[in-house]
């Protein structure tokens, strides 16, 4: 084949203790998923039906314990962090019901949902697509994949992040609303899954904005935690 155009590049993930690289495909974000971060958004943290938002392949930085750097993007002044759980899914399917749903993970990893809060809030107020808040190059740094062969699926576990040493978000992914296995049902009956795909599970309160310089450090139990710098 000869392309008229360059071809886009594949962006891949690290899995740990692997020599191997996960490919990404699409990236699944779930709204509003701890009942304390939907408060803290003005929204009633009632249990309704999860939504969804996507970034592209190209939002995907690998990070990890050594520090990597993203740039500050442009067009905002209100830079936010969202410390999230991220799922890679290994098996695609459609309909996929809910006690098989965990079959359907390849993985998991600490992740960024980084987020460009003045743009979001003012789409969402206007009832406009959230695409300039959520969606650009460089916005979902992910630390390594831990596979779920290797650790299992795990039920609770410590999710966390400081801004230069300081606390910022807290809580545990027992307080999810929509579990990993629903969220994965739950989004099957809307589009086929894909080998590749990832599913970022949402954040927990505590979200801010940080600035140039700024260090990030995410943690969740029992995966690899991701240092994360805002470049000056
Ligand atoms: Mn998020």
């Amino acid at each position: 084949m000869k392309y008229a155009v360059p071809v886009a590049p594949i962006y891949t993930l690290a899995i740990a203790g692997s020599d191997e690289a996960f490919p990404v495909n699409r990236v699944y974000c779930v709204g509003r998923n701890y009942a304390a971060h939907a408060r803290e958004m003005g929204k009633d943290p009632e249990r309704e039906a999860p939504f969804f938002f996507m970034k592209p392949a190209c939002a995907v930085v690998q990070a990890s314990e050594t520090p990597i750097e993203i740039p500050y993007p442009p067009m905002t002044a209100n830079f936010h962090h969202e410390i999230e759980l991220v799922v890679t899914i290994g098996k695609g399917g459609k309909d996929i019901p809910l006690e098989q749903a965990l079959t359907h993970v390849h993985g998991y990893a600490v992740g960024l949902d980084m987020t460009r809060r003045d743009l979001q809030l003012d789409a969402r107020d206007k009832g406009r697509p959230w695409e300039f808040g959520k969606s650009f190059t460089q916005s979902a740094p992910i630390g390594p994949i831990h596979t779920a062969a290797k650790i299992g699926h795990p039920a609770s576990a410590t999710i966390s992040l400081t801004v230069n040493g300081q606390h910022r978000q807290s809580s545990d992914i027992t307080k999810l609303i929509w579990s990993v296995a629903e969220s994965i049902a739950y989004l099957s009956r809307y589009e086929t899954l894909e080998p590749g795909d990832v599913i970022m599970t949402g954040t927990p309160e505590g979200v801010g904005a940080v600035v140039a310089g700024d260090v990030m450090h995410g943690h969740i139990d029992g995966l690899t935690d991701i240092i994360v710098r805002v470049a000056k």
